[in-house]
């Protein structure tokens, strides 16, 4: 394995439980935005499964990658309502967020079932994008790095590399709120992360992306992009028109 040296910056755009098939021209236009422009970032977006495939017939000039949101650990069985990496593959995915707060919140994900997952779409050559990230309540109580850290080592996939998996630090609290941390909050989190993973990982740590998410804009973006190991943003609301994340894609460009 080569050691990258800087890692790759990526803009990806979490749509979440949003959009139908009239969502796409959001896709179309951001694609058609994007033609012609000068990109120093990756851009994935990762709408709802079912429109992954339908999606992926827009998305056919590779300016714009597709994942999805959530996995199973299984490849395939009885297991009504899931959906396998090696579906989202088939569909046309290059990538799966594991760890989203709002599963590991509403549906009990622990770490353990998140390295599964992580696993899993290593499994089915997806990239995995692990999230990690503290409450409002275990920020107050001063427990942000024992949170981020827990989780990390909990949820890091074996044979993790820089190129196979990404982190997203994303607080609870900043998510769909309006609020952010602090510039030094964010980067003091994301040297944290980079040394956590170093332990783990060691030298080639230094290539992994870590992307910031909560409630990034166009207006915050251009701030967030210069903390330094930021390596990009993970982006939901803002993501749903083409004409804020594009915003966001030109502040990482
Ligand atoms: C998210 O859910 O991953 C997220 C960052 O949401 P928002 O940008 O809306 O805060």
């Amino acid at each position: 394995m080569t050691l990258r040296g800087n890692p790759r910056v990526l803009v990806a755009g979490n749509w979440k439980m949003n959009g139908t098939t009239a969502s796409l021209g959001e896709l179309r236009l951001l694609t058609s935005m994007l033609e012609g422009v000068k990109l120093s970032c990756d851009v994935m977006i990762f709408p709802p499964a079912a429109l992954i495939m339908a999606a992926s017939k827009l998305t056919r000039s590779g300016l714009i990658r597709l994942g999805g949101q959530d996995c199973h650990s299984e490849p395939h069985g009885a297991h009504t309502g899931d959906i396998a990496a090696e579906m989202l593959k088939d569909a046309g995915a290059s990538a799966v967020i594991v760890g989203h707060s709002e599963r590991r919140i509403a549906h009990q994900e622990s770490n353990s079932l998140v390295k599964a997952k992580a696993q899993a779409a290593h499994r089915a050559g997806l990239l995995a994008i692990i999230c990690i990230g503290e409450t409002l309540a275990e920020r107050r109580g001063g427990e942000t790095m024992r949170v981020t850290r827990e989780q990390l080592r909990g949820s890091l996939p074996e044979r993790m590399n820089s190129e196979n998996t990404i982190i997203a630090y994303e607080p609870v609290w900043a998510i769909g709120t309006g609020l952010t941390p602090s510039s030094d909050e964010i980067g003091a989190v994301h040297s944290h992360i980079r040394a956590e993973l170093k332990e783990t990982i060691g030298e080639q740590a230094r290539a992994v992306t870590i992307l910031y998410g909560g409630s990034v804009k166009p207006a915050n973006a251009g701030e967030i992009v210069t903390i330094d190991d930021v390596n990009g943003a993970l982006v939901g609301g803002a993501s749903l028109r083409a004409a804020d994340f594009i915003g966001i894609i030109k502040a990482y460009s």
